[in-house]
């Protein structure tokens, strides 16, 4: 499955947040045989219809998609030409399909600032400086057998001229991601080289719980990251709303003046920028959200649930969440509202649907 590396430099709240995050971990309770890397957290996707589908359809169980974060612990500074830990730590990020830098926003006179001052923007620099340096190697590296690819005729010269155009990019000190973002270049004319810059990025400031609702404090950081999103927590209070129960918890997140928890926040950026959305089954059984990628046909989605269905696909009976709602899950009421579509196998899963596969075996 895909997963979001955390990353940061040391003391910025990193592990407060991640065993915060691992709490919520919801493995254990619906896949109890699967094993959980110890750097590895899964957490529920927030999913605010799935009680009110499961209040509908009368079941108990509830089964959200997740999202799965992978601690990547290690130095960061010096990583790119390092060995061992800097190599390990390049390594990890790799296998990670977006990254989640933690950055540190908040004051504390009593812990130690690795760069000595609160920074958030000197921060970024220095973790991307060593991301943008290993990218700049991969292309160095890759550069002599390309150029012998071209002339042997093996490559297209428009990879060619996209790696250069990679090069100027981080040259100039700029992430892929950054650049892609601004519309410079086509991130998937460069996939081939799996630069670590070309994934998606998510900036995670830990401030102080005083500046949780100070959106002046919040804009400016947020700026200093777009169009990257940025998310806005504080980590010891992440970590102490983890230990209550669901009301206390509400009530607390009440009395900040929040919404939604930062890492319930996190889990769904996370997961949108990962490239996936959900659909939705209803049945007595359970109600589930299964995770798909943006853009799956109805045969594709299907086979999530069991190779077999996409094998045998015949067509898929889809309601949307609001209609099925409307129609307090009646099933004949949704028939006579004309409410029920009957999809083919070209159909694109829309975010929401609510889905009975019809199959052969
Ligand atoms: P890591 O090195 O990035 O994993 O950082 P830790 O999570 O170990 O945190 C470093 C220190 O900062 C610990 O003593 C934490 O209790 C403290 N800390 C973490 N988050 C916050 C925060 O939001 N505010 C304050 N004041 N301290 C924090």
């Amino acid at each position: 499955s895909l997963t979001i590396g955390i990353v940061g430099l040391p003391n910025v709240g990193k592990s407060t947040m991640f065993n915060a995050l691992t709490r919520n971990n919801v493995l254990a309770e619906n896949y109890p045989f699967a094993t959980i890397e110890p750097n590895t957290g899964v957490v529920p996707l927030p999913d605010k219809r799935l009680p009110v589908l499961a209040e509908l359809v009368h079941t108990e169980k509830i089964v959200p998609a997740t999202v799965t974060f992978v601690d990547i612990a290690g130095i960061v500074k010096g990583a790119s030409e390092g060995e061992g830990l800097g190599n390990k730590f390049l390594a990890n990020i790799r296998e990670a399909d977006a990254i989640c830098e933690v950055v540190r926003a908040f004051e504390d006179d009593d812990i130690v600032h690795v760069n000595g001052k609160i920074d958030p923007a000197d921060d970024i620099d220095t973790i991307n400086t060593e991301l943008i340096l290993a990218d700049l190697q991969t292309i160095e590296n890759a550069l002599p057998k390309m150029e012998k690819d071209l002339r042997g005729k093996k490559i297209e010269q428009s990879y060619m001229d996209a790696t250069k155009k990679a090069k100027e990019i981080l040259e100039s000190g700029r992430t892929i991601d950054e650049a892609a973002k601004a519309g410079e270049i086509d991130k998937a004319d460069i996939y081939d080289l799996h630069l670590l810059t070309a994934k998606p990025f998510i900036y995670v400031f830990n401030v102080d719980d005083s500046e949780l609702t100070n959106e002046e404090f919040k804009k400016k950081l947020a700026d200093s990251v777009a169009p990257a999103q940025a998310i806005f927590l504080n980590a010891q209070f992440e970590s102490e709303l983890t230990e209550l129960d669901e009301a206390d918890a509400r009530e607390m997140l009440e009395d900040a003046g929040l919404a939604e928890s930062g890492l319930d926040q996190l889990a769904r950026v996370g997961f949108d920028i990962l490239g996936l959305q959900t659909f939705l089954t209803a049945g007595e059984k359970e109600v589930r959200a299964w995770q798909i990628h943006k853009g799956w046909t109805a045969p594709q989605a299907a086979g999530v649930i069991h190779t077999d269905f996409e094998k045998g696909f015949i067509k898929a009976d889809v309601v949307s969440y609001d209609d099925f709602v409307g129609a307090q899950g009646s099933m004949p009421k949704i028939k006579d509202e004309g409410k029920l579509r009957i999809e083919g196998k070209d159909y694109v899963m829309q975010d929401g649907d609510i889905v009975e596969f019809k199959f052969n075996v």
